[in-house]
C-alpha cells in the first residue's frame, strides 16, 4: 500500500465523516489507538457504525441508538470482520475517537493519534483477516508517520473505556507487525 498525497490509502474505501477538525499546529502523529466497535452492540455486518460516523444513525432503528445518535464521533479507519477497511477522516486531520484521554503525560490523544476501529466487541475473538488487515495498515502508517507507540483505547482512557478488550490478541498483533509483506 502507498499513501496518496491526500493521505487516503490505496485499496481503502473513503467515506467522509464531518466529525473532524485540524490537529494543533506542529503536532506530530506519534500514536496509534486500537478500538473495537459494533452497532448494534455485539452485532456485526450492518451499517450502524458507518451511520454513526456520518451522523446518519436513525434513533428509531434500535433502542441503543437513541442514546448515541447525537454523538459527534469518528475514526480514521474501520476494519470490518471480513477485512474490508473504510477510512472516514484523512490522517492529517484530527478524528474524534479517543475522547478524554492521556498518554505519557500528554492529554487529548486525538491531537497526536490515528484511530483504528475493529468491528468487534469485548467478548468475541477478532477474525484472522482483521489481524492481517490491521497489521498491513499499521505498517503503512508506521512507514508514513513517526509512530512511537501503539495502544488500546483502554490504555489512554482507563476506567472509562475497555476496548479493544480482552479478546484482542496483542501478542499476535505485535508479532504480525514484524512480518514483512511478500513482494
Ligand atoms: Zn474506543
Amino acid at each position: 500500500m502507498q499513501v496518496h498525497a491526500t493521505n487516503r490509502l490505496n485499496n481503502i474505501a473513503f467515506v467522509p465523516s464531518p466529525n473532524f477538525d485540524e490537529r494543533p499546529a506542529g503536532c506530530a502523529i506519534s500514536l496509534l489507538v486500537i478500538h473495537n466497535i459494533s452497532l448494534p452492540p455485539d452485532e456485526f455486518g450492518g451499517d450502524g457504525v458507518i451511520e454513526l460516523f456520518t451522523n446518519s444513525l436513525d434513533p428509531e432503528a434500535h433502542p441503543y441508538y437513541r442514546d448515541i445518535h447525537g454523538l459527534k464521533v469518528s475514526t480514521h479507519f474501520f476494519i470490518r470482520r471480513d477485512g474490508e477497511t473504510i477510512q472516514f477522516v484523512p490522517c492529517e486531520k484530527r478524528a474524534w475517537h479517543a475522547g478524554e484521554s492521556h498518554w505519557k503525560g500528554k492529554s487529548c490523544c486525538n491531537d497526536f493519534s490515528i484511530g483504528i476501529e475493529l468491528e468487534g466487541s469485548d467478548t468475541a475473538p477478532f477474525t484472522d483477516i482483521q489481524y492481517m488487515a490491521l497489521a498491513a495498515l499499521s505498517r503503512t502508517l508506521q512507514n508514513t508517520y513517526p509512530i512511537t507507540d501503539i495502544v488500546g483505547h483502554s490504555d489512554i482512557a482507563p476506567g472509562r473505556k475497555t476496548d479493544p478488550g480482552p479478546c484482542f490478541d496483542w501478542k499476535r498483533y505485535r508479532a504480525a507487525l514484524l512480518v514483512r509483506d511478500c513482494a
